[in-house]
């Protein structure tokens, strides 16, 4: 099911002729320095932001024998990525992703041993961590027919802040907000060890979106309103990519895809999915 949206002016920095654009993306706000941005002084501090640091980029991981996982956890991920080969995730890098992020330091040690299992599990504070399949789903139609990286990527929900983790394997760059602080603390916490140089952690309403780091390549949401909010669609980049679920009719949640092109938004809904609900506001 596809339908034009009302077209909307491009934003300055975004080219037309480059879809999907490569970062750095223009930001929309003052030029703001690096130690001031780092310690929250500059025009960013509304959301509290909080980068991973210090910018050891993806350092390796060692195959560990995980407490709670009760097996070398490298070797349970290969069988989750041939579960997911076999459910039809196809694209390399997204697989090398899953692949790599180790998604049993995102769940509580007493329900480690089931973080590779095809379920979604419990978070804390009534959230939910995606279904393995969900997320590379997810990660699928954001990254469809490219291979290189995305650029500035937002995320709506950080939560445990697994998926963000896999994100950041995605793309250049990704602002992630999430609206209770007991999991914001929660995820930075769980990514702290990671010291993911291009994840930015941020305490927001994300139905808002994150003006400051506009226009995106791509946003991601991990939970579902009554539908998509204007604020994202306007943050989203030219050549960018909405991937979010919504409820699109009565009581029904399907994930919704929005291709933002030069003349306009195609919007297409796809299967049926459940999330949690996305709510305003910080709590
Ligand atoms: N991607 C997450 C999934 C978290 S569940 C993970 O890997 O763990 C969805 C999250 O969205 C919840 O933590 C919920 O608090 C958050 N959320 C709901 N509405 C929101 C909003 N308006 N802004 C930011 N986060 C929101």
């Amino acid at each position: 099911m596809k339908r034009q949206l009302p077209a909307k002016p491009a934003p300055a920095s975004a080219s037309p002729a480059r879809l999907r654009p490569g970062f750095p993306a223009k930001l929309s706000v003052p030029a703001q320095t690096e130690p001031a941005r780092k310690a929250g002084t500059g025009p960013m501090l509304r959301y509290a932001p909080s980068a991973i640091e210090p910018p050891a980029r993806h350092a390796p991981v060692p195959a560990v024998r995980a407490a709670g996982v009760g097996m070398d956890s490298q070797a349970v991920r290969e069988a989750m990525v041939r579960k997911l080969q076999a459910q039809g995730v196809t694209h390399p890098a997204v697989l090398a992703a899953m692949r790599a992020v180790e998604r049993h330091r995102f769940v509580d040690s007493a329900l480690a041993n089931q973080a590779y299992e095809d379920t979604s599990l419990p978070i804390g504070l009534g959230q939910t961590i995606s279904k393995p399949n969900v997320v590379a789903r997810m990660m699928e139609l954001l990254c469809q027919g490219r291979t290189e990286k995305l650029g500035r990527v937002l995320e709506i929900g950080t939560g445990c802040g697994y998926q963000a983790a896999v994100l950041s394997h995605l793309s250049r760059e990704v602002y992630s907000i999430e609206r209770l602080r007991g999991l914001h603390d929660k995820a930075r916490e769980n990514l702290r060890s990671l010291r993911i140089s291009n994840l930015h952690l941020l305490l927001g309403d994300g139905m808002l979106g994150f003006a400051q780091g506009a226009p995106y390549a791509a946003i991601i949401a991990a939970a579902g309103g009554h539908d998509i909010p204007a604020a994202w669609i306007d943050q989203l980049a030219v050549g960018g990519r909405l991937v979010a679920p919504a409820i699109v009719e009565a009581g029904r949640q399907n994930l919704v895809v929005i291709d933002k092109t030069a003349t306009g938004c195609v919007r297409s809904v796809l299967e049926p999915v459940l999330f949690v609900p996305l709510k305003s506001g910080i709590a």
